[in-house]
Order: C-alpha cells, then structure tokens, then sequence
C-alpha cells in the first residue's frame, strides 16, 4: 500500500457520490466516498461552491482503471440520453430589423415570428 488514496470524481452530491461509488464497485473497483461526513452536515449551497464530493480510490493503479472505467460510463450514458433537439440553436438574422435570433432545431425550415420586431422569417434548414 503506498497509502495515497486518488481522487477519481468529483460529485454535485451525496447521492451522485454515492452511485458513482456503487457502481465502480460493481466493476469491481473498491471506491469509497472521501468527505462524506463533512458533505452531509453541509448545506447544499455550500457544497456547490466547493469541490464538490469526492469520490476516491486507495492508489494511483486503481486510479487509472476508475478512469477508464468512468469515461466508458459517460460515453455509455451520453449514447443513452442524447441531447433533446431543442437545446440546439439556429442562428439567423431577421431580415426585417436585421436581429440576430436564435430558434430551436426543431423550427428549421418553418416561419417564425421576429420576437424584436413582429415580421414574418423563415428559418434556414439546417
Ligand atoms: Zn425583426
């Protein structure tokens, strides 16, 4: 044991924490969540503006594999839940008060109503 535990996440909450711990021990790396006490008897507010909860590991071998193993989860969970359409912007220019707007994905190709100034455009296909 060279007796350095590695940070490996850093967690919004208790919670988060606490599944990001279960599950690198489901693939069979020994995790444990490094302030938990301090974390709960703090106020939610206060944690936020800090470092967040941290979840470690016991050495730098560990490490690398919890790495690995998080970044195929992210990919995994980003492949899962892609993002709605609707956080995506198209970016025009309203050809009657020369606005710059942003319309949802979902809008390319339709007509919409300039928020600035009340004439019809159109927004590109993207
Ligand atoms: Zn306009």
């Amino acid at each position: 044991m060279s007796g350095e535990m590695v940070c490996v996440h850093h967690a919004a909450t208790v919670s988060e924490a606490d599944i990001v711990t279960a599950w690198l021990e489901e693939q069979g790396v020994p995790a444990f969540v490094k302030n938990r006490l301090t974390a709960e008897t703090l106020p939610i507010d206060g944690l936020r503006s800090k470092r967040g909860i941290e979840v470690c590991v016991a050495d730098d071998e560990t490490a690398e594999q919890a790495k690995i193993l998080l970044e195929k989860h992210d990919r995994q969970v980003e492949a899962e839940h892609p993002l709605p359409v609707d956080d995506l912007l198209i970016d025009t220019t309203c050809d009657a008060c020369n606005a710059v707007l942003s319309f949802p994905l979902s809008s390319a190709g339709s007509t919409e109503t300039c928020p600035d100034c009340g004439e019809y455009l159109d927004i590109p296909e993207m």
